[in-house]
């Protein structure tokens, strides 16, 4: 530094210069001349004291050199705030990442609707005017048994419409094993309550029985609601009423029993080995008059909000004017309805539809790319780290089958320092990793790092990076 204040004469460039500079003109093109502009200002603002204390030589004053950084800085401002990242949490349908990947069926089908015009509400036999919903009425009929269907933005719209439209200035009935919260603020008694339903609550926390939805029924009831609790599970000196049994009371008082599946699923998963899910088409067997469920927690869809059900009620819920405020985008039913084709052939939807596959990745198959891939993470991280492939449980994540466990694989990442400083080294990492282009998310556990390889599909893209990754002695 003090070599350097040898040359006092030294001057930052003016701002004129440099934008007249041959060097910033792919900037400006690019950015327009009021950002570069701007930019500019800024950095030489930023060198201002350093060049006064002659920190800086001749060279790093260059006007190829000052427009390569102010490059930088518009670059990094104009980078887009939505990010593709690697999901290395172990939880595959993760709200907080964007939960289902939508297959390439459906991918094209977004295009398609993003580019051009299409029959959204118009009816192509006719000529007339269309509904939305006809767009997937009949794949959700053929794969449900439904009679008719309406879909909305996501499943706590599907619950807040249907509970407006049947039950407003009404009761609501439902068991107090049922008042759940989901995650985001999504309590069931608090919809009801903007929905203009009065809450009846009956029975207990682990025992409701017939007889307290009996008692509770007068003129004053408007539905019977059920709730899948998916993202809990009460245990012990339990009772609850089937569905089958309680759609039967409900319908010898005239009222609709609705549903709330959550997730719901339109098959039954344990063909794939996964836990059992109530199926949508079982739930309309049993004798619910609407079922409510996700498009992208199991269904592996879009964020959608699907209504099934009794075509009368379908019918009073899609004259809801609320309905208008809630419904769905073309891209939405583009994507749905390439997703349910899917579903017509059972047989290859678990090579088709991302998250199932993802769901049902073989152990195996995850221990062995942990393995393939541990040498070259061990390598970048040096021996500041102990890397090692180990067996690692998932979830499937939505709050859906919150104790059921994925049996998959890790890279597990140790820092080799003293355990005082084990938490900083661990923090340390974990945020270079998520500083890295496509930024890497995991988990700490246990005083490591654990990258779960359930869901690393682009192992050219996690490798190609993997050699900008920052390791070692984080106080160094
Ligand atoms: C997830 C869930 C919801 C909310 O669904 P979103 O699609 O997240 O709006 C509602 N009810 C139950 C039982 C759920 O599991």
């Amino acid at each position: 530094m003090s070599a350097r204040s040898a040359s006092p004469a030294l001057r930052l460039p003016s701002i004129d210069s440099l934008l007249r500079d041959p060097a910033c003109q792919p900037l400006a093109e690019r950015y327009g001349r009021d950002a570069l502009l701007a930019s500019l200002r800024q950095l030489l603002d930023d060198l201002r004291e350093p060049v006064l204390v002659g920190q800086l030589d001749a060279v790093e004053l260059a006007p190829q050199v000052l427009a390569g950084r102010a490059g930088e800085r518009l670059a990094n401002q104009h980078r887009s705030h939505v990010r593709r990242v690697f999901n290395l949490t172990g939880t595959v349908l993760h709200t907080n990442l964007g939960r289902a990947l939508l297959p390439e069926e459906a991918i094209d089908a977004v295009q398609m609707a993003a580019r051009y015009p299409l029959n959204l509400e118009f009816d192509l036999h006719s000529g007339k005017r269309g509904d939305r919903d006809d767009l997937i009425e009949g794949l959700i009929r053929e794969l449900t048994g439904a009679e008719a269907v309406t879909v909305v933005n996501n499943n706590a719209a599907a619950v807040l419409l249907t509970l407006n439209s049947l039950g407003a200035r009404k009761e609501g009935i439902i068991s107090r094993g049922e008042l759940i919260e989901i995650g985001g603020a999504f309590r069931i008694p608090d919809i009801m309550a903007r929905a203009g339903v009065k809450l009846h609550e009956v029975g207990t926390t682990n025992r409701t029985h017939a007889r307290d939805y009996e008692a509770a029924i007068g003129p004053r009831s408007g539905l019977v609601m059920r709730v899948h609790a998916s993202n809990y599970n009460i245990q012990g000196f339990t009772t609850h009423v089937p569905t089958a049994e309680l759609a039967q009371l409900a319908h010898q008082h005239g009222l609709p029993l609705l549903e709330d599946l959550g997730s719901g699923s339109l098959l039954d998963l344990t063909r794939w080995g996964l836990p059992a899910e109530p199926t949508v088409r079982q739930a309309l067997l049993d004798g619910a008059d609407i079922v409510t469920f996700s498009g992208d927690k199991l269904l592996g869809g879009p964020q959608a909000g699907l209504i099934v059900g009794r075509k009368e009620l379908i019918a009073r819920i899609k004259k809801n004017p609320l309905k208008r405020a809630l419904r769905v985008d073309k891209l939405t039913l583009a994507a749905l309805e390439a997703v349910l084709g899917l579903y017509r052939n059972p047989d290859r939807l678990a090579e088709r539809l991302p998250s199932l596959r993802l769901l049902t990745r073989p152990q195996a198959d995850i221990f062995a790319q942990a393995q393939r891939l541990l040498p070259s993470l061990a390598h970048v991280l040096g021996a500041a780290w102990s890397v090692s492939a180990e067996p690692a449980l998932g979830m499937i994540g939505s709050g859906s089958q919150p104790v059921a466990r994925l049996p998959g694989a890790a890279l597990c990442l140790r820092p080799n320092c003293s355990k005082r400083l084990r938490g900083r080294w661990l923090h340390g990492l974990e945020e270079n990793l998520r500083s890295l282009p496509i930024p890497v998310l995991g988990r700490i556990d246990d005083d490591a790092l654990w990258l779960d390889l359930r869901q690393l599909d682009d192992e050219p893209a996690w490798l190609a990076q993997l050699g900008q990754l920052q390791a070692g002695d984080p106080a160094k």
